[in-house]
């Protein structure tokens, strides 16, 4: 008998008759002689339309009303589902993350995992019944609401998995399985029979949201055999796990993509041992999240310092800089936004040199300027127009080989 943690998101249960067809899948597998815990999401878009509502009533909700409100989302689904196992003659119960035993920091938003006590899950699987949980939830020792961030479900999946020591963590969605790009965006992206945890956590951290990237974090961390498949379609999906199995040529796996990229410049600062780090403590106390940054020196005397940042903060980035005039010493601000992040993400790149300069080539030939760019071991991201964003990634998937992995392995 196994112990198989299934997750299904919001598409896959955004009706009535998609939360009776996960009770099938559900009781397929409880036939099949498993023991079956549930994580499900809020249905369908429900959560974006709780953003919606709160955005209506205050430009800044308050963020533990706001994880009050999110949280309701995931509860609707847990007591439907739950109703229809039964009304299938399977017994079953539901739990919010808080009954399930999941504790997080206390923090509003964005909280993590910091315990799991499994008792009260473990005590319903002895009873024979399919445990069914909110996911995306938890609780802080002092018994306040919190929720893990948006896309936040996978995780509550695998934390149960590595608490519960399951068999396999299965992530049901509505594509097939793990894309070398995303198939809504990228019409020759192809589904990928098997990619490793570091290779799934780049894409994720880089912007394919078909994990949340604390998910493949814990999965890594506690080895969870972890899959990601289809909730409508039977069909094999990708392995996630920590060497590459199958398709080991690529050198590039995947890209990952993300709009509303803004460069922000700082011109003009004194050349100093310590103008870097106030620069940038000033940023981090204000919780302004910096990706790439470039440094260069005009001349001896002054150092120009380039950042990018999600287009939302510009206005407070701007604000913050502008306080600090004084003490900071530069000579102006500038900024340029409507940009994308365009990132090649694969293993083999370590043992390739040269991919870079592949990346820049394919790029320049396309008359697609690149503003910055940041590596690891593996990965390279670009920043580029937004408007030359899906382009840039088609013509990089082509030069990459990843329209050639066979068809027979697509959805
Ligand atoms: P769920 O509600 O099931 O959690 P999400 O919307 O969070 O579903 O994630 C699935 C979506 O992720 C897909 O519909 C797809 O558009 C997007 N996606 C982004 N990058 C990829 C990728 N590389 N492979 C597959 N899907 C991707
Ligand atoms: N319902 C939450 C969201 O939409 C969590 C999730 O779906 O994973 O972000
Ligand atoms: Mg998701």
């Amino acid at each position: 008998m196994a112990l198989i943690v299934k997750k299904f998101g919001g598409t896959s249960v955004g009706s009535v008759e998609r939360i009776q067809h996960v009770a099938k899948t559900i009781s397929k597998s409880v036939d099949e002689g498993n023991q079956v815990v549930v994580v499900v999401s809020a249905m369908g878009k429900s959560t974006d339309q709780l953003v919606d509502l709160a955005n209506q009533i205050s430009k800044k909700p308050n963020k533990r009303e706001m994880d009050m409100l999110l949280t309701t989302g995931e509860q609707i689904t847990i007591s439907l589902l739950a109703m229809a196992l039964q009304e299938a003659g399977y017994p079953a119960v539901s739990l919010t993350g808080w009954q399930a035993g999941i504790e997080t920091e206390a923090i509003h938003g964005n909280a993590r995992i910091s315990n799991f006590k499994e008792e009260k899950i473990q005590h319903f699987l002895a009873e024979g019944k399919v445990v069914i949980v909110a996911g995306f939830q938890g609780m802080t020792i002092d018994q306040e609401i919190t929720t893990l961030g948006r896309g936040g479900s996978d995780t509550t999946a695998v934390a149960l998995a590595a608490g519960l020591k399951a068999d396999r963590c299965d992530i049901y969605t509505d594509v097939t399985g793990v894309f070398t790009a995303d198939p809504r965006y990228v019409k020759r992206a192809r589904k990928l029979l098997s990619i490793s945890y570091d290779e799934m956590l780049e894409l994720a951290n880089l912007g394919a949201g078909v994990l949340h990237p604390r998910a493949v974090e814990f999965a890594k961390n506690h080895q969870v055999v972890l899959t990601v498949k289809s909730s409508m379609v039977e069909e094999e999906g990708t392995f996630v796990e920590e060497e590459v199995t199958m398709e080991k040529n690529l050198v590039v796996r995947g890209l990952a993509f993300e709009s509303n990229v803004t460069k922000f410049t700082v011109v003009g600062l004194p050349n100093q041992l310590n103008t870097l780090a106030d620069v940038f403590t000033i940023l981090a106390e204000n919780n302004i999240n910096v990706d790439i940054i470039i440094q260069n020196a005009n001349d001896k005397e002054t150092i120009n310092i380039s950042f990018s940042i999600d287009q939302s903060q510009l206005d407070e980035t701007i604000a913050i800089l502008e306080e600090q005039k004084a003490s900071l010493q530069y000579e102006e601000l500038r900024h340029e936004d409507n940009l994308a992040k365009v990132s090649i993400v694969g293993s083999g790149m370590i043992s390739n040199p040269g991919v870079a300069a592949q990346m820049f080539k394919v790029l320049a030939n396309e008359d697609i300027h690149v503003k910055m760019v940041s590596t690891s071991e593996i990965k390279i991201s670009t920043v580029v127009d937004k408007e030359d964003m899906v382009k840039a990634v088609e013509v990089l998937h082509t030069a990459f080989n990843l329209d050639a992995i066979p068809a027979a392995q697509t959805v």
